[in-house]
């Protein structure tokens, strides 16, 4: 199993800032939120001055770097959202560090750390670049269904991870799966006696959740993403 590296987990808390579950999103709080935010996790060592442009700016990275962790998951790229995010490093600062004799995983680049907004935007842009050259970035997955999202990082030793949590998620895609199934292979020779063919398809439907939705698993879900990317999937997913 390998763990989320420390310089990679800016960019997988980042991404985490909209919770589609919960209808929560950081960013559509507004500066003062994000201001707050970058302090809370570390990027900026006091509150920065935070503007709506900025904002905006960090909506538009959010979104492609989630599009790229999604297609990390075999889904395709949406290219609008990666688009939208190809401006944004542009207004950010970088340095590039060199790898050592004794150092040979690869380059590193660094944003500053005075404390700036842009610094802090840089230095969530570095992990990715420096995660995406070092290879831990395939590992950063968004969860593929639609009504979850989150994004985690696979710590499968395959790298095999699809869902943010197999007992969640990945239940949830087998049991609609196999619903599916189930009322695709009802052979017309069960249709017989007083059942017809439109009582045995509502019978059929009676037995599984009225839609393959969150809101038909009753198990808690916020725990298990509230938890550390890097603490082991709860299956034992994504
Ligand atoms: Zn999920």
């Amino acid at each position: 199993m390998r763990e989320l590296p420390a310089a990679v987990r800016p960019v997988v808390d980042f991404l985490n800032t909209i919770d589609v579950e919960d209808g929560t999103d950081v960013l559509r709080d507004g500066p003062e939120a994000l201001a707050n935010w970058l302090v809370e996790h570390g990027l900026c060592a006091a509150r920065p001055s935070v503007t709506t442009a900025d904002v905006r700016a960090a909506i538009d990275l959010r979104r492609g770097l989630r599009s790229l962790a999604l297609a990390n998951n075999g889904e395709p790229v949406d290219a609008e959202d990666v688009q939208a995010a190809q401006t944004v490093p542009t207004a950010l600062t970088f340095r590039m560090r060199l790898p050592t004799g004794t150092d040979a995983a690869g380059p590193d680049l660094l944003a500053d750390d005075s404390g700036s907004f842009s610094d802090a935007l840089g230095r969530i842009a570095a992990a990715y670049f420096t995660a995406s050259v070092r290879g831990g970035w395939a590992r950063v997955r968004r969860c593929p269904a639609h009504d979850c999202a989150w994004v985690f990082w696979d710590s499968y030793k395959n790298a095999s991870r699809r869902w943010c949590s197999m007992r969640v998620c990945g239940n949830r895609a087998k049991k609609c799966a196999r619903s599916t199934n189930e009322e695709r292979s009802v052979p017309p020779t069960l249709v017989r006696g007083d059942l017809s063919r439109a009582d045995l398809a509502l019978s059929l439907v009676s037995k599984r959740p009225r839609k393959c939705s969150s809101n038909a698993d009753p198990q808690p879900r916020k725990p298990v993403h509230g938890a550390p990317a890097s603490l082991p999937p709860t299956n034992s997913p994504p």
